[in-house]
């Protein structure tokens, strides 16, 4: 690849933006490791804390050769020979020498970056030989940044301000992307993800443009090189030429001006041109986005992520009761008068773990996860519903139940719920005693039980993210089958008509909800409420206001007699095209 030279990678659009800076190669399921600002009188104390930590990492090494060569003989363990050497290879330690002084950055830092442009080189190089050391010195980088513990007092409180950079990495898990410093990264785009992945959720809800499942993304890419992530069309191109890079700049400022248009129009209400008001709702995941939502003009939180909570814990689980009632309570007086559903946790699956497995579950989309977690642990459950009970009574709240797939997961619950009104009663403690109760709709088996379920639940909430998943089989975090999700499945839109036959409130939490493309259909199959990530909310406004319910209603039930997801979607398409050709 010649350095200089435009080359586009192309991928799949996850988060809408466009980026444009330098390129940061992460090493592959390594992930960089805090960094800080050091002085020159503490250069000796970090070599200090390097040399213990490649100690300890070499008796790590000899101790895994010794249990190698006992179990399959001593050809096998001669592979640890080679990560012994890396270990202390001279041309590393010699070329971390000269950069500590000129970074003045703590020295996992800078091994780590040392490390990586070393991989690079190695990797550029066509050869399987060394492609395969790859991953030997990727192996023992883990191992050493592991094994470096940061001296007391030398915590990472200052990110050392580098410049902004766009992020390219063969994966992200919800917790990394959590984790880019805002200020600086731009966007990202990795080899492996899927549209519906909790990775790609976070990317939209932070404003990150994003673009996944780009093939040999890690290998044809390089560190310091300028590029554009073009999150509309799921391309990064590397070394833009002058003229990309002018038709992005003028692309970027119309997008950003259209958008400011939308947002205009926030305090608009979202009634279709009949007069069907449809209540429309912001997805929520962190404490930073509540102001942004009393600024999208939304109506109130249709789903707050709360699992989300996890991540700031450090691996200690919910925070507690009171902590938990201190956050809830803020979003809903930030949301007043408008109602704030929580979603008690959803941990598990592809999502953050609520505590380290034990064993590894061979199918985690079908395992633990969600209300099977929450029944599992009824104190914690317990606590978090308190907590949103509390809350409740500073303003507008509901609660709901995640990855429902029964009656009896629902009557547990309720169960459990009352049992907290009734200590809260018994403290003196307020509480909305008209709190809304609602179910997800995300499992086929909750779908057709619909019927049922409303007898118990005011209201429901289609995942559609999930329902999809669940209903056809597709992994909706497996790159590789996601060119086959579609929430335009026949069977996927006929589970939702069922839901909503039951004939209570029903809203769309899923993705699906933000595809201005299948808003007519949503509408028209009955929803009473469109909840989606607030950079969202403008676009999805300005559609629900130029339908018409009874066009809406007449296209679904067409929709529900189609055979293919192909033919729904272009129903849909073609009467959101008629009816806000503007928005497309
Ligand atoms: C869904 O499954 O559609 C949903 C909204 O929940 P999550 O994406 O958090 O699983
Ligand atoms: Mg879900």
């Amino acid at each position: 690849m010649s350095q200089d030279k435009e080359q586009r990678l192309t991928g799949l659009p996850v988060s809408p933006g466009i980026a444009m800076g330098t390129l940061r190669v992460e090493a592959r399921d390594c992930a960089a490791p805090p960094m800080w600002s050091i002085e020159a009188k503490d250069i000796p104390t970090e070599w200090e804390r390097f040399e213990a930590a490649l100690t300890r990492t070499e008796e790590e090494i000899e101790e895994l050769k010794q249990r190698v060569e006992r179990i399959s003989g001593a050809t096998e363990a001669a592979i640890f020979d080679a990560h012994l050497l890396f270990l202390r290879d001279s041309t590393i330690l010699s070329k971390l020498n000269k950069e500590l002084p000129t970074r003045l950055r703590n020295i996992e830092s800078v091994y780590y970056a040392v490390v990586q442009n070393f991989m690079e080189v190695m990797r550029a190089v066509d050869d399987p030989y060394l492609r395969s050391r790859v991953l030997d010195i990727r192996d023992v980088l883990q191992r050493v940044l592991r094994n470096l513990k940061p001296t007391s007092g030398a915590a990472p409180q200052s990110q050392e301000s580098t410049d902004s950079f766009i992020l390219a990495s063969y994966e992200l898990t919800p917790g990394d992307t959590a984790d880019l410093d805002q200020n600086k990264a731009l966007g990202f785009v990795t080899e492996t993800g899927s549209t519906m992945s909790h990775t790609a959720i976070l990317a939209r809800s932070l404003g990150l443009p994003a673009v996944v499942a780009v093939p040999r993304l890690v290998m044809d890419s390089r560190s310091g090189s300028p590029a554009i992530l073009d999150g509309y069309a799921g391309v990064l191109i590397i070394n833009p030429s002058a003229e990309t890079r002018e038709k992005y700049n003028t692309l970027r400022a119309e997008r950003e001006k259209a958008y400011r248009e939308l947002v205009k129009m926030r305090d608009l209400p979202t009634d279709t041109l009949d007069g069907r008001h449809i209540r429309l709702a912001a997805n929520v995941e962190f404490a930073h986005e509540f102001k942004s939502i009393r600024e999208s003009g939304a109506e109130g939180v249709g789903l707050y992520r709360t699992e989300f909570l996890l991540l700031g814990s450090d691996g200690q689980g919910m925070p507690d009761e009171d902590a938990q009632y201190e956050h809830y309570r803020r979003l809903v007086e930030a949301c007043a008068p408008h109602e704030v559903i929580f979603r008690t946790l959803d941990a598990g699956g592809d999502k953050l773990p609520f505590e380290p497995l034990t064993e590894k579950e061979d199918n985690p989309a079908l395992g633990w996860r969600g209300i099977r977690v929450s029944l599992s642990r009824p104190e914690i459950f317990k606590q978090q519903m308190r907590a949103v009970l509390r809350a409740s009574a500073h303003g507008h709240a509901g609660i709901m139940f995640p990855m429902v797939s029964g009656i009896t997961e629902v009557r547990t619950a309720l169960n459990l719920l009352e049992e907290c009104r009734e200590e809260l009663r018994k403290q003196g403690i307020a509480f909305d005693k008209k709190m809304r109760v609602g179910v997800m709709i995300e499992v086929p088996g909750a779908a057709i039980m619909a019927d049922v379920l409303a007898h118990y639940v005011d209201f429901f909430s289609i995942g559609t993210n999930d329902l999809t998943q669940y209903t056809i089989a597709v992994d909706r975090v497996n790159y590789r089958v996601a060119s086959i999700f579609r929430v335009t499945h026949p069977g996927v839109v006929r589970l939702m008509a069922l839901t909503m036959k039951a004939g209570i409130p029903t809203a769309i939490c899923g993705e699906m909800g933000g595809d201005i493309s299948l808003t007519p259909l949503l509408v028209g199959l009955g929803a009473t409420e469109i909840s989606v990530g607030a950079h969202l909310l403008p676009v999805v406004r300005v559609a629900i206001r130029h339908l018409n319910y009874e066009e809406c209603r007449v296209m679904a039930q067409q929709a529900l007699q189609a055979e293919d997801s192909a033919t729904i979607r272009n129903l849909s398409h073609s009467l959101a095209l008629k009816s806000y050709p503007q928005l497309f």
